[in-house]
C-alpha cells in the first residue's frame, strides 16, 4: 500500500508541505506533521489515505451546514457564471446588496451600515478605525485608544493583536510595535451563575480613569473564545453597555466566533438584550465556504464620521467579493430555514451529558458547555503532537490548544457522530492521566 503511486505522491506532497508551507502558529523550520485531506462532505473529512475523520472543529467555528453542501455549492456555481469578482469602488452588485439586507434584518437592532471585508481580523481593524474616526470627526481626537478585556482574542493583525490578552496574546513578542491599549480584568462570573456586581468593577475603573482617551470598549460577547473558551454572565455585557453609554465610549461587539447561532442565540448579544455601536461578524458568515467578514455600525457613528463630508478610510481590493457574498446569502437562508435552535440545543444537551465523565478526572480542571461549544479544560497544557495523533487514531478531528480540548461541530452533526467525538474526548483525556 505504502509504495503505490498514489501513496508515493501523497508522501511527496507532505514532504513539500513540511519543507515549504507555513501553517498556523507553527515552527517555520520543524513543523509538526499535517494530515493530507482529500475531500470533505457533511461532517466528515476524508484523508488522502482513505481514513475518515468526524469533524469536531467546524474548521475553526465556521462550518454550519457541513462540507460540500449542494445548496452552497450551487450558489457558487450560479454566481461564478455571472462574475466571480468586481471592484467595489464605484460598482456594486446584487450578492452584496442582498447579503447586507439579510444581515441588517437579523442583527441586533440599531445597526444600519455594513462594511464587507476579507477576514475577521480585518473586520476588527475596520471596527477600530470606525471608532477612532468617529471621535476624530467630532473634534475629540484624544479618544483614540481601546479598552478591552483580559483573556480576549480579536485576531492576528496588528491592531487586533493590540486588544488580545496581554499575557497569553502576542504582546510579549511584538512589544512596542503594538499600540498600547487599556485592559480590564476578565469577567469571572460564569454564564449560568448568579451575577456578582463586583465583576464589572475593573471595567468601570478603567473607564473612570481613562474615558477621555478611549474611543471604544471592544469585547467578545458572552464567550471569550481563543483566549480561553470561557462563558461569562450576560449581565456583564449589559453592565458594559450601560457603562459605555455613561462614559461616552462606543461599544464594539466582536461576534466573529459567536455569530450565527453558535451560543444558542443568533448573536451572543441577544443573551443580554443589548446592541453594540459596532458589530463584527465573520467565520460562519459564509457557512465556512469562503473568507468574508463584515463590520456593521449605526447611523450615529456613520453621521459622526461623514456628517461633515468625511469618508471612511478603508477599502480592500476584494471588498464584498460576489462569490463570498452569494454563498453567505445561501448559507443564511439555509440557517434561518433550518431548526438551528433545536439542533444547537440538542448538541448542548448531548455534550453536557457525554463530556461530564471528564469532570471526575484529576487531570481535568473544568468541563463546560454553551450552545454548540463543549470544553474540557485540563490542568496542564496538552502536548500537541501526542494528543493530535491520539484523536486522529480515534477517527475524529479535534485540535486542542493550551489546556483546552474543545469541540464546536457543524450544526448538522448526528447524535451518533457527536457520540464519536465525545467518546474520543473521554478516552483520550482519560489516557492523559495514565
Ligand atoms: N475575533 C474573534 C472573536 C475570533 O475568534 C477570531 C478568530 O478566531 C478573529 C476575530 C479573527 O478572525 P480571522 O481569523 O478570520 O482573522
Amino acid at each position: 500500500m505504502s509504495d503505490t503511486p498514489a501513496a508515493q505522491r501523497a508522501a511527496e506532497m507532505l514532504r513539500f508541505d513540511q519543507q515549504h508551507l507555513l501553517h498556523p502558529y507553527a515552527s517555520m523550520t520543524s513543523p509538526l506533521p499535517n494530515q493530507l485531506v482529500r475531500s470533505a462532505s457533511g461532517v466528515e473529512l476524508t484523508l488522502d489515505d482513505g481514513r475518515i475523520l468526524i469533524d469536531g472543529m467546524s474548521s475553526w467555528w465556521s462550518v454550519l451546514h457541513g462540507y460540500n453542501h449542494p445548496v452552497l455549492n450551487q450558489a457558487l456555481v450560479t454566481q461564478i457564471g455571472k462574475m466571480s469578482h468586481v471592484m467595489f469602488g464605484g460598482l456594486t452588485h446584487e450578492p452584496a446588496i442582498e447579503l447586507a439586507r439579510k444581515l441588517l434584518a437579523i442583527c441586533p437592532e440599531g445597526l444600519d451600515k455594513v462594511f464587507f471585508s476579507d477576514s475577521g481580523s480585518v473586520a476588527v481593524e475596520v471596527a477600530m478605525k470606525m471608532a477612532v474616526q468617529y471621535w476624530q470627526a467630532l473634534g475629540q481626537g484624544r479618544k483614540s485608544r481601546m479598552l478591552t478585556l483580559r483573556r480576549g482574542y480579536h485576531g492576528d493583525t496588528f491592531a487586533a493583536m493590540s486588544v488580545c490578552d496581554p499575557v497569553t496574546g502576542m504582546h510579549g513578542l511584538f512589544g512596542d510595535t503594538l499600540q498600547q491599549q487599556f485592559f480590564a480584568d476578565a469577567p469571572t462570573c460564569r454564564f449560568a451563575e448568579p451575577w456578582n456586581p463586583a465583576d464589572i468593577d475593573s471595567l468601570r475603573q478603567q473607564l473612570q480613569q481613562h474615558s477621555d482617551s478611549i474611543a471604544a470598549v471592544i469585547l467578545e460577547p458572552v464567550v471569550q473564545g481563543a483566549g480561553g473558551m470561557f462563558f461569562y454572565s450576560p449581565e456583564y455585557l449589559r453592565e458594559a453597555r450601560r457603562l459605555c453609554d455613561a462614559f461616552d465610549v462606543l461599544l464594539i461587539a466582536d461576534e466573529i466566533a459567536t455569530g450565527f447561532g453558535r451560543t444558542g442565540k443568533l448573536f451572543a448579544c441577544e443573551h443580554a438584550g443589548i446592541s453594540p455601536d459596532i458589530l463584527c461578524v465573520g467565520k460562519a458568515l459564509t457557512g465556512g465556504y469562503m473568507t468574508l467578514a463584515a463590520t456593521l455600525t449605526t447611523n450615529r457613528v456613520a453621521q459622526g464620521i461623514s456628517g461633515n463630508g468625511g469618508v471612511f478610510m478603508h477599502g480592500p481590493t476584494f471588498m464584498a467579493n460576489p462569490l463570498a457574498c452569494a454563498v453567505a446569502c445561501a448559507s443564511l437562508d439555509l440557517l434561518l430555514a433550518s431548526p438551528w435552535q433545536a439542533r444547537v440545543q440538542s448538541i448542548a444537551t448531548q455534550l453536557s451529558e457525554e463530556l461530564s465523565p471528564c469532570a471526575a478526572l484529576p487531570q481535568v480542571a473544568d468541563v463546560r458547555v454553551l450552545g454548540g461549544i463543549g470544553v474540557v479544560e485540563l490542568r496542564e497544557p496538552v502536548v500537541m503532537a501526542r494528543i493530535q495523533s491520539a484523536f486522529v487514531a480515534e477517527g475524529v478531528w479535534i485540535r486542542p490548544f493550551g489546556r483546552l480540548v474543545y469541540v464546536m461541530p457543524p450544526y448538522i452533526i448526528s447524535n451518533t457522530q457527536l457520540r464519536r467525538l465525545t467518546d474520543a474526548i473521554v478516552r483520550v483525556v482519560t489516557n492523559l492521566g495514565g
